[in-house]
């Protein structure tokens, strides 16, 4: 597909802002949707809609209809052995709460350890601590190089009798680095330890098979890859996820409920309780049909091109600092420019309508790790243009010379 038919599905790109066309350059926060995505929503919405496996009707069913075909498309999509596996949440954040809950309660007691990485994003590390201190077990952070990249060696020295979990992802969301999952599995299965990956910036950018790279758990956002916000995805193999305790109890989780005891649905639906965001995963199927249509060697290479053409313009301005110098990177650029704060300078690009992100990004330890209170991230999505880079590369010129007397 060309990239200027591409772009053209995405109308809000065609906004001004003070003035200006906007450059979006904050995908990794949110992705913008397709217009199919929103048609799609508002298919479900206008033609027929009903609240799902409540069946007894034609719109229930039509409706139930399109939601689980919408599982079946992230089973294929991911390459999972079986729709079971695809639980629906509302985020990245939630998926991994519900692993550290159900996870926790089943397989974890006083004393065992929970391997995190500390280029996690917040929602890959609160949920652990938060388990950790309920069960008496500790975190146990695994520290990433100077270059930003988890050493698996590193992990090998950290992992002992007591280690029931390692929890990294795929892609660091500040460093933009691009984890070896396969090693990393392939050690902590050999020592007999499960993984929890985070793919919210992963699944946007790369193909994979959840099989291949035997992942225990992968966790996902639909509103990072086009698709609408409020919902989420969780893998998890069948076998864990049926040993593991439901996470919310209400309506669908159950089998049976009586007062003298309740018994629980079977897999999926012990982990859905309630009624999910229908639309919003009519517009996920959608977004992996546009994601699937694109292809991801198109998407890899385009994206590669504008971190190189992004990494060589900022390279000529003097006093850049990178963050993040990983040999494979996907997706972000993080960066502070010498004496200027990221935060003036994010305010300033705005005035520009040049979107990027400064800040923690929900990273606390990557920032202690270098530290410093923040860096200008700038993230691409397959929307993003050569002349877009040129726009931001004039402007973060224009900014520091007001910045810098
Ligand atoms: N993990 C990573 C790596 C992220 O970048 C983000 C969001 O920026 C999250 C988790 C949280 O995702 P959500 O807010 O969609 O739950």
């Amino acid at each position: 597909m060309d990239l200027y038919e591409i772009r053209k599905q995405f109308p809000v790109l065609k906004q001004e802002v003070y003035g200006k066309q906007v450059v979006y350059l904050d995908s990794a926060a949110s992705s913008q949707k397709n217009i199919d995505v929103l048609l799609a929503e508002r298919h479900v919405t206008l033609d027929f809609y009903g609240n799902i496996h409540r069946g007894a009707h034609y719109m229930a069913d039509k409706t139930t209809e399109v939601f689980e075909g919408v599982r079946d498309k992230i089973r294929d999509f991911i390459q999972a052995g079986s729709r079971e596996e695809i639980i629906f949440t509302k985020g990245t954040t939630e998926s991994i709460n519900l692993v550290a809950f159900s996870f926790g309660e089943a397989f974890i007691g006083p004393g065992d350890e929970i391997i995190v990485s500390e280029m996690e994003h917040h929602s890959n590390i609160v949920p652990w601590q938060m388990m950790a201190q309920r069960r008496g077990a500790r975190v146990v952070p695994w520290p990433f190089t100077d270059s930003g990249e988890l050493d698996p060696a590193t992990l090998r020295s950290l992992i002992t009798p007591r280690t029931k979990m390692v929890a990294f992802c795929h892609v660091s969301n500040v460093l933009g680095t691009v984890n070896p999952v396969r090693e990393i599995t392939a050690l902590t299965h050999d020592r007999g330890v499960k993984v929890l990956i985070d793919g919210a910036q992963a699944i946007q950018h790369l193909p994979f098979s959840v099989q291949e790279i035997d992942a225990d758990f992968y966790a996902f956002s639909s509103h990072k890859m086009y698709g609408p916000n409020g919902v989420g995805i969780l893998y998890g193999k069948r076998e864990l996820l049926e040993a593991m305790p439901p996470y919310q109890g209400g309506g669908e989780m159950i089998s049976e409920v009586r007062f003298s005891g309740t018994t629980f649905n079977e897999l999926p639906f012990k982990f859905e309780a309630g009624t999910p965001h229908i639309t919003g995963v009519a517009g996920l199927g959608a977004a992996v049909d546009f994601l699937k249509k694109v292809g991801f060697d198109q998407i890899r290479a385009h994206e590669q091109m504008l971190i190189e053409k992004t990494t060589a313009c900022l390279r000529q301005i003097p006093g850049i600092i990178f963050y993040g110098q990983a040999p494979v990177k996907s997706g972000v650029i993080s960066f502070n420019i010498e004496g200027i704060h990221p935060y003036d300078a994010g305010t300033l690009l705005d005035k520009m309508g040049i979107a990027v992100r400064t800040g923690h990004h929900c990273a606390d330890p990557v920032m202690a790790r270098f530290g410093i209170p923040g860096t200008i991230r700038v993230s691409f999505g397959i929307y993003n243009t050569p002349e877009e880079i040129d726009r931001f590369a004039e402007a973060l010129n224009k900014v520091i010379s007001i910045l810098r007397p």
